[in-house]
């Protein structure tokens, strides 16, 4: 099996396998994404041993099991030593990293048990896949197998479980402070140009170009987290991945009302990660990105600071770019000009001050469009008379019916998921499988709640870190 990451000084990861668990079984398989990626024979579920390659007891390519090191800002403080603690990367399948999580203890896991439980694995499945089929660049998950053991967390003991996670790469911002500390930043920079950035190779300053490209790649992705509603909840340099891939989905959740000041994570006291803040937050960790880099740069240390900073300044304007036309596409407008910007404007300002729920109010803005005739609140009436006449009612569908989700993975549907896995539930493959075809938009709506928004429970709602 192919492991790219044994070409990077040694001193960056750690040789190392899984532990072996004690009762392998299956219990989330991905059929498209194993299809896609044309797993060999032992990944598919004919195969009798298939449950023990998904928790690690048994390897396709035993030598290339490492586990990686990287280092973090958590919620702002610095950690030099962090890494894969309770994961492995496996190697290669279809172009993409294998990666398996809570597959047991590696030098880098600190006080940690090295093991995941079942809900936050099963959370990290349904999410994952959700953010895809939204059209979110995000890691996505093979599958998840239970270990048969008991693993000790904050609400008491729980099930184990063990995930297969797939991602173009898994170098992340915090990837490159490690390698800044050790004197290795040269050599990742070069990898990562190669794995993911190759067109930098050829640009004038290629680590300049990389952060450009990085940047580029990442306020995409901010973008559509935004027109999506999804927060992050613990964007720490070590979970931003440079390939722009969504990943860690342990405190992640969905806005239901539109507030930019939403928190669900339950560690997250300052609303750091707050939804609106995930912006400035993004940008932040750009520059923590940037400060690796200071050593590649032309010319002197103030040249290439005055370089980067430069660079990192841009953000906002990229951002804006990026953000405005979103904005303006979620009512049905190509860009965003001079003309409709102050409609589009008032809009953003009325969401904002009512606090209504986010993907519903687009989905209510389509059905009048469409002709139907949808409960708009009284505040919005004036402003549709407006908005219809100034937006070219057949484009505005096709481009409204591309970047707004008719449904999204709401919190309350999502714990009824992962508490179903929990209670050892027989059908939670078809369960799982129905619910994402349902958001999709390639199944039924086959439970008549789905959809409905319930802004009670999004009001005591709290993710947890999962570890
Ligand atoms: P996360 O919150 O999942 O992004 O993890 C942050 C850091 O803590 C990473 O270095 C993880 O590998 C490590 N970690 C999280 N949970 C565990 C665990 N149960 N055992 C060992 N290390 C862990
Ligand atoms: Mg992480």
């Amino acid at each position: 099996m192919r492991q790219v990451y044994q070409q990077l000084p040694s001193t960056l990861f750690q040789v190392t396998q899984p532990t072996p668990v004690n009762e392998p079984g299956l219990l989330l398989y991905n059929a498209p994404l194993a299809k896609q990626l044309a797993v060999p024979n032992e990944l598919t579920p004919s195969h009798s041993e298939v449950a023990a390659y998904f928790t690690g007891n048994q390897l396709l390519d035993p030598e290339a099991s490492l586990a990686m090191g990287y280092a973090g800002h958590q919620f702002g403080h610095y950690n030099p030593q962090l890494g894969d603690g309770r994961a492995h990367m496996l190697g290669q399948l279809g172009g993409y990293d294998w990666q398996l999580k809570g597959s047991g203890l590696t030098k880098y896991s600190r006080g940690g048990d090295g093991r995941c439980a079942l809900g936050p694995a099963v959370r990290e499945y349904i999410m994952s896949e959700a953010m895809h089929s939204l059209g979110v660049p995000a890691m996505r998950t093979l599958a998840v197998a239970t270990t048969g053991e008991k693993v000790y967390r904050q609400q008491g003991l729980e099930q184990g479980a063990v995930v297969s996670r797939i991602g173009a790469s898994h170098i992340r911002v915090g990837s490159f402070q490690y390698a800044a500390g050790q004197g290795k930043v040269q050599a990742l920079a070069d990898f990562t140009i190669e794995q993911l950035y190759p067109d930098a190779a050829n640009a004038e300053q290629p680590y300049l170009a990389l952060y450009h490209s990085v940047q580029t790649r990442l306020i995409e992705t901010l973008v559509h987290w935004y027109r999506v509603g999804f927060i992050h909840g613990v964007m720490n340099t070590d979970n931003i991945a440079l390939s722009g891939e969504t990943f860690d989905f342990g405190p992640c959740a969905m806005l239901g009302d539109y507030k930019l000041e939403q928190v669900y994570s339950s560690i997250d006291h300052q609303g750091r990660y707050a939804f609106g803040n995930q912006k400035p937050i993004m940008q932040w960790n750009l520059a923590r990105f940037a400060e690796t880099l200071i050593p590649l740069m032309d010319g002197s240390k103030d040249d290439a600071i005055a370089t980067l900073t430069a660079a990192v300044e841009s953000f906002d304007s990229e951002f804006s770019h990026a953000y405005d036309t979103m904005c303006a596409n979620k009512l049905g407008f190509s860009e965003a000009t001079s003309a409709n910007q102050p409609l589009v404007q008032e809009f953003w300002q009325l969401l904002q001050a009512n606090a209504w729920d986010y993907t519903q109010t687009f989905n209510q803005l389509t059905d009048f469009l469409k002709g139907m005739d949808p409960e708009l609140p009284v505040e919005l009436v004036a402003w549709t008379d407006e908005w219809q006449r100034e937006v070219n009612t057949q484009h505005a569908l096709v481009l409204m019916a591309k970047v707004n989700p008719k449904a999204v993975p709401r919190n309350h549907e999502v714990e009824a998921l992962i508490s179903a896995a929990e209670r050892g539930e027989q059908d939670i493959q078809h369960q799982v499988d129905t619910y994402l075809a349902y958001l999709a938009g390639t199944g039924g709506k086959t439970d008549a709640s789905w959809g409905i928004p319930d802004a009670q429970f999004d009001q005591q709602y709290q993710t947890f870190c999962g570890t």
